[in-house]
């Protein structure tokens, strides 16, 4: 069994408050920036600003935490994506 690491254990959690905002357009916002099955965002920032679809949570992501005071803990997007890849084995 894997422990989880302080850091990841905090991913974890904050990524559970992602999926729990509740707030109308942040939930929206949210939804378009939801993560794929390997970690990254399926937001369209590719098409713009960043070259490739960004590690989740992108800058998007954390904007919208940020705002509603659920800031994302550091290197939470090194953190999530492998978090996600031992939980899904
Ligand atoms: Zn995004």
């Amino acid at each position: 069994m894997q422990v989880m690491t302080d850091v990841e254990a905090a991913t974890s959690a904050w990524m559970q408050l992602v999926e729990a905002v509740s707030d109308p357009l942040a939930r929206k916002v949210l939804n378009l920036h939801c993560r794929d099955s390997n970690g990254y965002c399926q937001g369209d920032e590719y098409d713009g600003e960043w070259p490739q679809s960004p590690n989740w949570p992108c800058a998007t992501v954390e904007l919208v935490m940020d705002h509603l005071d659920q800031p994302a803990p550091a290197a939470a997007s090194d953190t999530a994506w492998h978090w996600q890849r031992q939980r899904l084995g």
